[in-house]
């Protein structure tokens, strides 16, 4: 295998399906040729980062070089007591580091199971699912600067991680080349690690829990489940009770019926992030839209997204190839053959018309190169 492999006019691949064509694409097997690139004038301050495409949106024609991490190798670092520390290349694939933990009976990603992408691309919206947040499991970073041609490590408490956010969005010259985690060797210690909180404050909780236990060989319908409210869900797959190849299993079904799959229909996830409100902003708001939808989360108050793009009149509709989708509109699908420019157009109508009607800025989880 090449050190890095270079492609010119090629395609880059993403999950919206848009057509797309860059100038040039470099894949880098063995992280100690990024020096040599940068010293010859391959990469620079210009280089675009891409990972697996499940969260960016391509131009069609971009005249740009790409550059991507392939290097995929997962290494344990560190063993102690409770833990273990695994270095992982930014190229391996999120669900395939996940897999590996649990089936090599480390606990605290489970909950993140089959989130689509690359590894080196998580931290960077500090991606999440079902409570769990992977900010709560990364010890450091090893990056290259694209502007300085210089290697630095960043500890976790120089990512600024929040809700779908981390630092590394407002620094597109950091390209992060392996991470490594902090996972642990029993599911008790997951929870000390996030803050164990009280879980039983909804009434479904218990019933769940026994339609769980009930139910340990997994035959059940999945039916009344999803009933429940999805922060009973969130909080179910919460217990360490639970063990994690069940969660694992569980979060698989859950996510086949509430997500579509982008190979079979285009589209990035859910789109937007459900913008957060001060204290003071969702009395505010409530005492003008009292049947809002919204968690309580540390940050503040998160507005649901789909209950504003509904209530701005998008729920179902179809515009420029770009559908949304009726039930979950934070979800946009590439109905037919839609561009990277169609989507871009829609995003921002959409922004625009929430705007006009909430006065909230709505912004978007995925990223237009
Ligand atoms: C069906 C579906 C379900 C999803 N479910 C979830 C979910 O439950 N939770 C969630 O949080 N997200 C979810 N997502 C979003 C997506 O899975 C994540 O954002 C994932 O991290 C994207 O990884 P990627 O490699 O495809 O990133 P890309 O789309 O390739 O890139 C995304 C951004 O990361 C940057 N980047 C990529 N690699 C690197 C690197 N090595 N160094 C520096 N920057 C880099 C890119 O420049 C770009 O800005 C979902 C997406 C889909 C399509």
């Amino acid at each position: 295998m090449n050190d890095f492999d270079i492609l010119t006019d090629s395609n880059l691949k993403n999950s919206f399906s848009v057509p797309s064509k860059v100038k040039e694409l470099i894949t880098v097997n063995k992280i100690s040729c990024l020096t040599e690139l940068y010293n010859s004038g391959e990469i620079n301050k210009n280089t675009k980062i891409a990972g697996h495409g499940y969260n960016s949106i391509p131009k069609s024609e971009d005249e740009s070089t790409f550059i991507k991490i392939a290097a995929s190798d997962i290494e344990i670092v560190k063993s102690e007591g409770k833990y273990v520390c695994v270095k992982v290349g930014a190229g391996c694939g999120w669900d395939n580091f996940v897999k590996w933990s649990v089936e090599n009976n480390y606990h605290g990603l489970e909950n993140m199971s089959f989130i689509p992408g690359s590894v080196g691309a998580a931290p960077i919206h500090n991606i999440g699912a079902y409570g769990y947040e992977v900010s709560t499991f990364i010890v450091e970073l090893s990056l290259f600067d694209l502007e300085n041609g210089k290697f630095v490590t960043y500890k976790n408490i120089d990512c600024d991680f929040k809700y779908r956010t981390s630092i590394f969005k407002l620094a597109p010259n950091l390209l992060i080349c392996d991470i490594t985690f902090k996972i642990y060797k029993d599911s008790k210690y997951v929870l000390l690690a996030i803050e164990d909180k009280e879980i039983s404050k909804y009434e479904e909780t218990k019933e769940l829990i026994n339609l769980l236990l009930n139910s340990f060989t997994f035959n059940f319908s999945l039916k009344p489940l999803l009933k429940f409210k999805f922060d009973s869900v969130r909080d179910i797959l919460k217990l360490s009770i639970i063990p994690t190849k069940l969660k694992r299993k569980l979060v698989k079904k859950i996510r086949t019926k509430v997500l579509p799959n982008p190979e079979v229909i285009g589209n990035s996830g859910c789109f937007f992030k459900c913008p957060i409100l001060t204290n003071e902003q969702f009395i505010n708001f409530k005492s003008l839209y009292p049947q809002v939808e919204y968690f309580e989360s540390e940050e503040g108050y998160k507005i649901s997204a789909c209950w504003l793009i509904r209530g701005a009149g998008w729920a179902g509709r179809t515009k420029n190839g770009v559908h949304i989708d009726a039930n979950k509109p934070v979800l946009l699908l590439n109905y037919d053959s839609a561009t990277s420019e169609n989507v871009l157009l829609v995003s921002n109508e959409i922004i625009e018309n929430v705007m006009d009607k909430f006065k909230i800025k709505l912004e978007t989880e995925a990223v237009f190169y």
